[in-house]
């Protein structure tokens, strides 16, 4: 079938209150209607998420996104005028009407506008904003490709479009205007430092604050094998003899004696190591090794969200 016809197929089983497994330019997510408290609650099921955790809600158009939200501050326009569509979602005050199961009872809601024209004709077909986590078990790592969806999720959901290998490959930033102050609640797809161009310097949330949602546990987006982010030479000695895989962000120091290497990016190239990360890790994980050793990027630009998610496998929290 061509990919118009899926598209229709699509949004006609959102319409019916359906669950769609759907690309995006940061990774595959798994939507439902946002104003269908029993569709997206089945969303929750599938995923085995704690419903305490919010879902982000996908928009086309500032048209959906006033049918969310009750206020937009100047900066968040800002923001929007900039970066929608984008790796960017934005924390602003919901409107009555989005149900308690999306924001988990919380007095806002989690929007953005993805780049992706398979996502944004599915958003503008099925005539609703789309809640949609990533198409992932809970805790996992984020799907990149609809393969990573049809392996782990595939007989749950009722459709999955194929749209290619995501282009960002890490999830959204997420910054909150719940408050006076903008507040980076996640390091993603639009580096921090190209925020603060736009709107000035931003609080960025301490990890002693109180865990709003799991997407802020520090053990989140993690394969089944233990990853290792800080090692030295001398403490990796102490793996002699065990199944190792390496994680590089470059080209990578050859001291151990590893069943598989996977370069992020072998020019240092922190955009494609991004869009590299989790199916880099997803090839590791499948070979059952004893460990993965990964490699820190520079934390800055994208750096900071690869390291973001780099901890949270690695439950070395931050
Ligand atoms: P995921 O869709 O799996 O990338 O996760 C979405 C994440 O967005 C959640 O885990 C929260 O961290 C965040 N989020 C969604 N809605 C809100 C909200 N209303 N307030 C704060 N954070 C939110
Ligand atoms: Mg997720």
């Amino acid at each position: 079938m061509k990919q118009d016809e899926l598209i229709h197929q699509a949004a006609e089983i959102i319409k019916r209150g359906g669950i769609v497994a759907f690309p995006t330019e940061t990774v595959y997510g798994l939507g439902a209607d946002a104003f269908n408290p029993l569709a997206v609650a089945r969303v929750f099921e599938v995923k085995q998420r704690p419903y305490f955790d919010p879902l982000i809600v996908h928009v086309a158009s500032h048209r959906d996104l006033n049918h969310l939200v009750s206020e937009i501050p100047s900066n968040a326009e800002k923001l929007i005028e900039r970066f929608w569509p984008g790796p960017l979602t934005l924390v602003l005050l919901k409107r009555e009407e989005v149900p308690d199961i999306v924001t988990s009872g919380l007095p806002t809601v989690a929007v953005r506008m993805p780049k992706h024209p398979v996502a944004l004709s599915l958003i503008e077909e099925s005539e609703c904003p789309i809640a949609a986590p990533s198409a992932n078990p809970f805790g996992y790592l984020s799907p990149t490709t609809a393969e990573h969806v049809q392996e782990q999720l595939g007989d749950q959901v009722d459709l999955i479009l194929d749209g290619g290998p995501c282009e960002v490959g890490v999830e959204s930033t997420i910054l909150s205007f719940a408050e006076k102050t903008p507040k980076l609640l996640r390091p993603g797809g639009v580096p921090l430092e190209e925020i603060e161009s736009i709107i000035g310097q931003v609080e960025v949330r301490s990890n002693k604050e109180k865990i709003l949602a799991p997407g802020m546990l520090p053990r989140h987006y993690a394969p089944q094998t233990p990853v290792l982010l800080h090692w030295s030479e001398k403490n990796a000695e102490a793996y002699r003899g065990k199944r190792i895989g390496f994680l590089a962000f470059q080209e990578p120091r050859l001291f151990l004696k590893f069943i598989h290497i996977e370069v992020l990016s072998k020019k240092g190239d922190l955009r494609e190591a991004a869009a590299n990360l989790f199916s880099a890790i997803r090839r590791l994980d499948a070979l059952k090794l004893d460990l993965i050793l990964a490699e820190s990027v520079p934390e800055a630009g994208l750096g900071r969200a690869i390291m973001d998610r780099l901890r949270r496998a690695s439950s070395q929290g931050e």
